[in-house]
């Protein structure tokens, strides 16, 4: 880490040292780029805010070296998240079961602070990327090279220094100085909720069925759900009309309302009461010249699906690829316009999912919520009365092939190449891949062959046991997502979505389409299947 006061030049300038920055900093150093990473707070926040990530970032989690399975900070959890009404009748269940398509388990409890630790341990073996603490990012100017951000020293001492970037990402948070300073305005949903959370370290574990549950009591709506390993809890409650922050935000309340769940001072280590608002918002722009944002400081939603933070890193993951193409000079500064419009349609599927959940849950009314509850309680009995399932999310218009799926997350299954044994990536690591069914490489070009190894696609040929396929499909996993694709090859980016998917004598036609996409930054439109 660096403490001195000089000026710092690297490639990119990350503003804000949350789990956001921090991944962005750690995978930009694997990619070969340095980073300066400036954090205001001195030492590093003590307190959670996110308890719960999904599959999809378990396997973002696998990318930097971190078994979600098998660390301290982690619960991989196996159960329904259910919603239940005053009367503790069901009003909805959200399965929450089972390993997801990205291999992982679908849902994971942790503690936000000892997961960070984790990373950052990480960080601390890249020794491009550089954490400068105690600085806060006060101006930022641009020009064509570059961005530079003066940041001033947050220890009183009066100090300022300069921190210039070919690039800068703003991933400070829900009050983003770079947005702010960017001008970027926000489309906001109207969603606005205050709640206090109460983390709760028990002395001895308790024991919900389900673990995770949401009370949708119109008196006292609340949450109740897992806070992390070792056997952290933690619950949420909605202010009610009558009561001010001030009087909902001490520890007498938080004791008050942990007493109907025996919990006492005697049995339960309060480790943190405060009061968010719950906000839905997203940024109108995601980047303006050489300054992108990512995280809470392009969008807020409320908590109730635990995607906030799973959001943020998805960002970063859709910001690397293209960051390393530019900066590598392999791509346009054009290929960054793309990183907006896509994550856009993505990240408003789970705002609105976690504003529709909050509007099952933040009724204080009673009329309102007996309505709610005779509608629920009748569409779980009978599921044909239910709201139709949301599709699936997938990214919005940007460098995409033509396949229906396209847009949409890929999958991870269990491999065996060279007689070694693991998840695909572990064994086969992360970028450009090209997935096909045994003979279906056949039909590419030398020229497209060339192409693909000289920029890092990779290509390999998938099959059961006793195909004869270079990656042995372990499980079906590949054979059944293929299946479901309806083509023998599929393209995938290096943040995991499905670039595109074709048969086999159109591959070296989609993989042409893909070199002038990342060439002009752009999405040339070539039909393909
Ligand atoms: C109650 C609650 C529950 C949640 N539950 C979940 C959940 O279960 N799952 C989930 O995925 N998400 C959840 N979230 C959301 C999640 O916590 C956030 O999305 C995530 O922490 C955002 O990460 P970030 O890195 O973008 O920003 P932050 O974690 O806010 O980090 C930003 C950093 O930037 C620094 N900074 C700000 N301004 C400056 C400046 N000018 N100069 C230098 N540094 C600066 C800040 O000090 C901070 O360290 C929850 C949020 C809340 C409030």
């Amino acid at each position: 880490m660096s403490t001195g006061q000089r000026d710092v030049e690297v490639d990119v300038v990350i503003v804000g040292y949350g789990p956001v920055g921090q991944y962005l900093a750690y995978k930009l150093g694997r990619l070969g780029w340095t980073s300066a990473c400036i954090e205001r707070f001195p030492e590093a926040y003590a307190f959670p805010r996110a308890v719960h990530f999904d599959d999809e970032v378990a396997r973002l989690f696998q990318s930097i070296g971190l078994d979600p399975s098998d660390n301290p900070a982690v619960q991989p959890y196996d159960n329904l998240y259910r919603w239940v009404n005053a009367d503790k009748e069901v009003l909805l269940e959200l399965d929450w079961t089972g390993i997801g398509p990205s291999g992982w388990q679908t849902s994971n409890f942790f503690h936000q602070p000892d997961l960070e630790r984790e990373i950052r341990k990480i960080v601390d073996t890249e020794t491009r990327a550089e954490v400068h603490r105690g600085w806060e990012a006060v101006e930022l100017h641009q020009d064509d090279q570059g961005a530079t951000v003066l940041a001033r020293s947050t220890r009183g001492d009066g100090a300022t220094r300069t921190f210039r970037g070919r690039y800068v990402v703003g991933a400070d948070g829900a009050n983003s100085f770079v947005r702010t300073s960017l001008g970027i305005t926000m489309t906001d949903l109207g969603f606005e909720f205050d709640w206090l959370i109460l983390d709760v370290l028990p002395h001895e574990p308790m024991h919900f069925d389900p673990p995770a549950w949401q009370w949708c009591r119109p008196e006292r709506p609340t949450t109740v759900v897992p806070g992390g390993a070792p056997h952290r809890r933690r619950w949420e409650y909605m202010r009610m009309p009558d009561e001010s922050i001030e009087e909902l935000n001490t520890e007498a309340t938080a004791w008050e309302r942990l007493a109907e769940f025996g919990l006492t001072p005697d049995n339960a280590t309060l480790e943190r009461h405060v009061v968010y608002t719950f906000r839905a918002r997203w940024c109108d722009q995601w980047r303006r010249g050489r300054a992108l944002l990512a995280g809470d400081a392009v969008h807020l939603m409320p908590p109730f699906a635990g995607q906030g933070m799973c959001a943020g890193l998805r960002d970063a993951e859709a910001l690397l690829w293209r960051l390393d193409a530019v900066l590598a000079g392999r791509s346009p500064d054009a290929l960054l316009d793309s990183y907006g419009p896509e994550r856009t349609e993505h990240v408003r599927y789970f705002i609105e999912l976690s504003m529709g959940l909050g509007r099952v849950i933040c009724v204080s009314a009673p009329e309102a919520a007996t309505l709610r509850d005779l509608e629920m309680r009748a569409a779980h009995q009978d599921p044909s009365l239910a709201p139709a399932e949301p599709a699936p999310p997938h990214l919005g218009p940007g460098i995409l092939g033509s396949h229906p799926l396209a847009g949409h997350l890929s999958h991870q299954g269990r491999v065996i190449v060279a007689g070694r044994e693991g998840r695909f990536d572990d064994v086969c690591g992360q970028g450009w891949t090209v997935l096909a069914r045994p003979g279906a490489l056949a039909h590419l070009s030398d020229a497209i062959r060339t192409w693909c190894s000289e920029v890092g696609v990779r290509l390999f040929e998938v099959g059961a046991p006793g195909s004869g396929a270079q990656v042995i499909d372990v499980e079906g996993r590949y054979d059944a997502w293929l299946d479901e694709l309806g083509t023998p090859v599929a393209v995938v980016r290096p943040d995991f979505y499905l670039y595109d998917a074709v048969p086999a004598e159109r591959l070296d036609e989609a993989l042409r389409g893909l070199r002038t996409a990342l060439e002009t930054g752009s999405v040339a439109r070539v039909t393909v299947g």
